[in-house]
């Protein structure tokens, strides 16, 4: 156990679900009251940290490598605004993925300062279809019902994205749901009434939105048709480099709880170069990473994405500050099922983003700590 926090004040202008609220803000690692009252003009706006859903590395680690790993990519994170956030497995060989597990599970029940929370992992593959592996390495299968009872015991898991198509796969999102483990609609070429069936056995969202799926055509809506038309939540990765503007303009109209997630690869935070990515090497290229290192830029392998960027994205696109601010907190909390997370109300986390007022971040707080930013 860490020490009791002592009692800190934040005073300034904060977004809650209620709307802004100025004033003065008592917590210690978690938020204790929120007293409105008057502040001085230019007081700071204080949003809720940055919730990320799908974090493979960060900071030159890949969480596949075990707990060292997964600490870096979580420092990395959090001088970026993500205060919390799921570390996502690759596909591989169910032995990897539960040694993957342990690591993340170390981190998670033992956050050292300077580090974003890790709430549980991202299980990505291995059921997925071997058609749409985008990045994945080369392990797709389907799924086992021993592993998938061994993951909806372990504890660790919290999301799961599964091809609905592959056998097996309706009865292992029935079995994940019942365990309290969120499930997404993902690297698949499931067609619409699959994907309907899907939701039905309580699937709810939907991977990487448009991104190693079934495209939508107007006599076969695919994956990405039935997620326009029937998803509740979807996530999609908001670089500008994955999905084009229009796109996410279109995902935004149909999609009421669409939220932003990094799928951010060891190379984000660094320079350009080779890095690892769960048994495949990667390669950072501006703000983009690609499959391989010869010059094969067919392959977008995961992003070079941190959550301050997708703030700024999502605000040039003319949203404004408290819809991005859902769409990357609130949102993939409630995802998860974390009400504690991802909001600024009494007795949650004390995790906030701290704006000037061109809406740059100035600081970020985890568990009530400041984390020093990255230069
Ligand atoms: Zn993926």
């Amino acid at each position: 156990m860490a020490e009791p926090m002592s009692e800190q004040r934040l005073v300034g202008r904060f977004l809650t679900p209620k709307g802004w609220i100025s004033g003065q803000l008592v917590h210690d690692t978690h938020i204790r009251a929120l007293e409105s009252g008057s502040v001085a003009s230019g007081a700071p706006r204080i949003i809720p940290g940055f919730v990320d859903l799908h974090v493979p590395g960060g900071g030159g680690a890949d969480v596949m490598q075990g707990a060292d790993a997964v600490r870096t990519a979580a420092r990395l994170h959090a001088r970026h605004g993500t205060t919390s956030f799921l570390p996502a497995t690759v596909t591989a060989p169910q032995d990897v993925l539960s040694e993957a597990f342990s690591g993340i599970g170390v981190v998670q029940g033992a956050r050292e300062p300077g580090e974003a929370r890790v709430l549980g992992a991202h299980m990505e593959g291995p059921y997925i279809n071997p058609g749409r592996l985008g990045a994945q390495p080369p392990h797709p299968r389907e799924p086992d019902m021993e592993f998938v009872d061994s993951v909806c015991a372990g504890g660790i898991v919290r999301l799961v994205t599964i091809a609905p198509e592959l056998e097996g796969a309706m009865d292992a999102i029935r079995r994940f749901a019942a365990a309290g483990i969120a499930v997404q609609i993902g690297h698949t070429e499931a067609d619409f009434d699959t994907v309907s069936d899907a939701l039905a056995a309580g699937a709810r969202g939907f991977t990487h939105l448009y991104n190693a799926m079934s495209p939508l055509h107007h006599r076969a809506p695919g994956t990405v048709g039935a997620a326009l038309a029937l998803g509740e939540y979807a996530a999609i990765i908001p670089d500008g480099i994955h999905v084009a503007d229009g796109a996410v303009r279109a995902a935004l109209r149909a999609i009421p709880k669409l939220f932003a997630v990094t799928d951010a690869t060891a190379a984000a935070g660094m320079p350009d170069g080779p890095y690892p990515l769960g048994g495949h090497i990667v390669n950072k290229r501006g703000n983009s990473v690609f499959l391989g290192t010869d010059g094969n830029e067919d392959v977008l392998a995961g992003s070079a994405l941190t959550m301050d960027r997708a703030f700024a994205r999502l605000l040039s696109l003319g949203l404004d500050v408290e819809d991005v601010s859902r769409r990357l907190s609130a949102y993939p909390a409630d995802f998860i099922g974390r009400w504690d997370r991802g909001r600024i109300v009494p007795d949650a986390w004390a995790d906030f983003v701290i704006l000037d007022d061109n809406d740059v971040i100035t600081s970020v707080v985890v568990e009530g700590e400041k984390i020093t930013l990255a230069d």
